[in-house]
């Protein structure tokens, strides 16, 4: 049976995950920033909240955890971190969890925060998929507020690692204004271009972006491409300085972007 995931729109542009098996009512959640529209969307499709996926800190991923666990006893899964206090199963680098007959497993990604993980899993039949947080987003990647450029490099290769297929459910829609800088910085990426009339189409339409896939992200995500002779050009140009190794690119465009 296929694992079915919801898509939770919440505040201005985050997304909510929401899977279970097909046929199954035993439910979980990924980063409740909010309570109530995990709670709607439990009841609109006749689950139960059985327990909840936290990638990192941040209120707009935690927010909801404690009105959610004061009506549902159930664990909540997460890194290793001070400032979630409502942790009950904490995580580590290849821990794993069996989740709605799903195997998932994790990866510690530091860099937008220190205490950042990652949920991949392969689900049966299908294409494997990974819960990545505010760290990697479609044509994106987060903003470092605690962890260095080395960190985040270091971090997206972990991901970069992973198959092709993978399907990546990143918890922000952030992919027009992502790919608006990402052809600035790479113009005569055709990739890109491609990406971008097909995604403002779906903007169009109400649609998500996400998620996307890693052969996507790889064609066109600048920060999983800070290796190549285009991004070290387009970051030299930018610093006024001759810049090769991969982090010192991806610190230079990661900058770069915090101010475009
Ligand atoms: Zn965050």
């Amino acid at each position: 049976m296929p694992l079915v995931i919801h898509t939770i729109p919440a505040f201005q542009d985050n997304y909510l995950w929401l899977f279970h098996q097909a046929g199954q009512r035993a439910a979980f959640v990924v980063d409740p920033g909010d309570a109530q529209p995990v709670l709607n969307c439990l009841k609109e499709h006749d689950l139960e909240l059985a327990g909840i996926l936290i990638t990192h800190h941040h209120p707009d991923h935690t927010g909801g955890i404690k009105a959610l666990v004061a009506s549902n006893d159930v664990p909540v899964y997460g890194p290793d971190s001070a400032n979630i206090p409502q942790i009950s199963h904490r995580l580590y680098e290849g821990d794993c969890i069996n989740l709605a007959d799903t195997q998932f497993s994790v990866l510690e990604i530091p860099g937008h925060t220190l205490d950042h993980i990652a949920f991949t899993a392969s689900p049966e039949g299908e294409t494997p998929l990974v819960f990545c947080g505010d760290t990697l987003f479609a044509a994106g990647c987060g903003r470092l507020f605690e962890g260095s450029a080395e960190q985040m490099y270091q971090s997206l290769q972990k991901l970069s690692a992973l198959p092709d297929t993978t399907r990546i459910y990143c918890a922000h829609e952030y992919t027009l204004s992502n790919l608006a800088f990402a052809t600035v910085v790479e113009p005569s990426n055709q990739a890109l271009q491609h990406k971008l009339a097909a995604d403002e189409k779906k903007r169009q339409q109400g649609l998500p972006t996400v998620p996307t896939t890693l052969a996507i992200e790889r064609e066109t995500n600048p920060f999983l491409r800070c290796h190549l002779a285009a991004l070290a050009l387009a970051a030299s140009q930018h610093s006024a300085r001759e810049l090769s190794n991969p982090i010192e690119v991806l610190r230079e465009i990661r900058l770069w972007k915090d101010t475009f």
